[in-house]
């Protein structure tokens, strides 16, 4: 299957932005906000976080679901109203503070031991970021990604399975998370059906969103109308296109795609 570009798909997306019961849902980090030197420097598109805004005011749910924590993605956006979902599904914003999964929370300890073992054997350049449920280890500024990934990626790895932890891979960043079956498409998955919504939108740009994006199918499979965008960058994995059902080529052209959405919506409402 390959996506087709969204602007070839406008009226499916009219189509789907004018159901009562149609929620919007989308990652952060190079879907709606560009890829920063780090992670503290990246900030959504005024654009992008003005559109989020008009629809969460038109739509029954706009939510983020991103590999960040919980609290960090809300104050990169700060908008009432969305609903925050962290840590890949481990952790949610609600009214004012983190709530995160009881089953994950039991591996505190366990991360907390991986974490400096890890940190014993990370090269210059390499960072490691305690997420609290999760561990992120970014190397973007490693001396040679690629041989990080080859001789580090199989140590942090023998690690995090010798804590009883599980390793995964993103654009530049190796996650050690606690071995729970969570992941950005139960998460995804979960909001439609606590919603009851008939139609839903996905966007995302990494590794980490292919599990919603076949939720998306699932979804289907089971009378949702529900699609994957893929958002293409840089080093964005090729399976992104391939399981999406439409792409967009950047987060600029996700600002358009939001404001289609928000035209169709808004000349339903009306
Ligand atoms: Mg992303």
């Amino acid at each position: 299957m390959t996506a087709i570009h969204w602007q070839q798909a406008k009226d499916k997306l009219q189509q789907l932005a004018t159901q009562p019961h149609f929620g919007l849902f989308s990652d952060l980090d190079g879907t709606l906000a560009p890829i920063a030197p780090t992670p503290e420097e990246a900030a959504i598109t005024p654009g992008n976080r003005q559109r989020l805004a008009d629809l969460a005011e038109l739509l029954p749910v706009v939510g983020l679901i991103s590999g960040r924590r919980a609290a960090s993605l809300q104050a990169k956006v700060d908008l009432p109203g969305l609903v925050y979902i962290g840590n890949h599904g481990l952790e949610q914003w609600l009214g004012g503070q983190v709530v995160g999964l009881p089953q994950a929370a039991a591996y505190r300890a366990a991360l907390q031991q991986a974490h400096a073992e890890i940190e014993a054997i990370l090269p210059p350049g390499a960072i490691a970021e305690d997420k609290g449920l999760t561990l992120s280890i970014h190397y973007r500024h490693v001396q040679d990604p690629r041989e990080f990934v080859l001789t580090r990626g199989v140590h942090i790895q023998n690690i995090a399975q010798q804590h009883g932890l599980t390793l995964f891979t993103g654009k530049m960043v190796l996650e050690v998370r606690p071995p729970v079956q969570v992941d950005k498409g139960t998460a995804f998955y979960e909001l439609v059906r606590e919603h009851k919504l008939s139609a839903a939108l996905f966007l995302g740009d990494d590794i980490s969103d292919l599990s919603a994006l076949e939720t998306a199918r699932t979804l289907r499979a089971e009378g949702v109308e529900a699609y994957g965008v893929g958002v293409r960058s840089e080093d964005a994995p090729a399976e992104i296109t391939e399981q999406a059902d439409y792409w967009a080529a950047d987060v600029a052209d996700v600002e358009e795609l939001l404001a289609f959405v928000l035209m169709a919506r808004r000349a339903s409402s009306t």
